[in-house]
């Protein structure tokens, strides 16, 4: 019923990156650039989005609803997807409107997602009987994707994803950005024992994550995981903060290397591992590949 030709799915390349710092350390240095494989579902929110888009189609949704901040990566991968599978979306929004409409929310009402705003208090309590009662009254029936994608489709569907990645390239580490801890949950369940899986966090006094991530994975199956941490002091302030040592980061990164990288995510990946590297955290001689989880779109919102 349901195959990746469907949402249009192109195999993404892994390149290496010849950085002075990893060939001085001897680590070879490689990128999955997962953010090309769909020119608007990117990254892991593809492969979040997956599992779920099938599960509402095999149960006869006509409606994706779905939860996030005014530059959700997620908001806007959902609305692409709906809108390729001619399902109706709704984007409730943390905080108030701002005219004119930034460039992710305009992208999202432009596939057709009805942006919803709700107070940050309201937005708290969204996964409430109450609130859910309250959107059931005002959009009818609905399948729910909670914020971020994070649910155990995801994990699937990130699991998946960790499998094909293992015959594409060999690795000793990946590493990855996290957030609400979905899909370093999924790359867990997914990677082979022998591949250490490093995470970092992009949230300030993220310690909470690795609580987080047990119990999704927990849920996800009864295997015991090990193999895997999450590096908590690389967040720049917090969610979405930066600075002028990180902008210019990504400057040189895409002037240098080619390679381009969002302030929220995947910047404070490189910036991660790249000192980690310094700091000999990586056995020399090893392979170290970095998951570029896309995000891109999330620039425009930051020119
Ligand atoms: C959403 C997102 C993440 C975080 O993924 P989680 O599953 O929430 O941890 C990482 N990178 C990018 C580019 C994202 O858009």
């Amino acid at each position: 019923m349901f195959d990746q030709k469907q949402l249009d799915y192109t195999q993404a390349p892994i390149v290496e990156l010849q950085h002075s710092i990893a060939l001085h350390a001897g680590i070879k240095l490689l990128v999955k650039r997962e953010d090309q494989n769909h020119p608007f579902i990117s990254g892991n929110k593809w492969w979040k989005l997956k599992y779920n888009l099938e599960a509402a189609q095999q149960q006869g949704y006509k409606t994706l609803l779905t939860f996030g901040g005014a530059y959700s990566n997620h908001i806007y991968a959902t609305a692409a997807a709906a809108h390729e599978l001619g399902l109706k979306s709704i984007g409730i929004i943390r905080g108030e409107e701002t005219l004119p409409l930034n460039a992710t929310l305009a992208f999202a009402k432009s596939k057709g997602m009805q942006l919803h705003y709700v107070s940050r208090e309201a937005y708290r309590n969204k996964y409430s009987i109450e609130f859910n009662q309250s959107l059931t009254n005002r959009f009818g029936e609905f399948y729910l994707i909670p914020e971020g994608g994070t649910n155990t489709l995801a994990i699937k569907g990130v699991a998946e994803f960790a499998q094909q990645l293992q015959h594409e390239a060999a690795f000793d580490y990946v590493c990855l950005p996290v957030g609400t801890g979905g899909t370093i949950a999924g790359l867990i369940a997914g990677m082979n024992e022998q591949t250490q899986v490093v995470g970092i966090s992009v949230l300030k006094n993220s310690e909470f994550l690795v609580d987080e991530v047990k119990n999704q994975l927990k849920n996800f199956s009864d295997r015991v995981y090990g193999n895997w941490h999450i590096e908590t002091s690389y967040h720049h302030g917090g969610y979405a903060k930066t600075n002028p040592q990180l902008l210019e980061f990504i400057h040189t990164m895409n002037q240098q290397h080619q390679l381009p990288l969002d302030p929220v995510y995947t910047a404070k990946l490189m910036w991660g591992v790249m000192d980690m590297i310094e700091k000999e955290k990586f056995t020399p001689g090893s392979n170290v590949l970095m998951l570029h989880t896309g995000g891109l779109q999330g620039l425009h919102g930051f020119r």
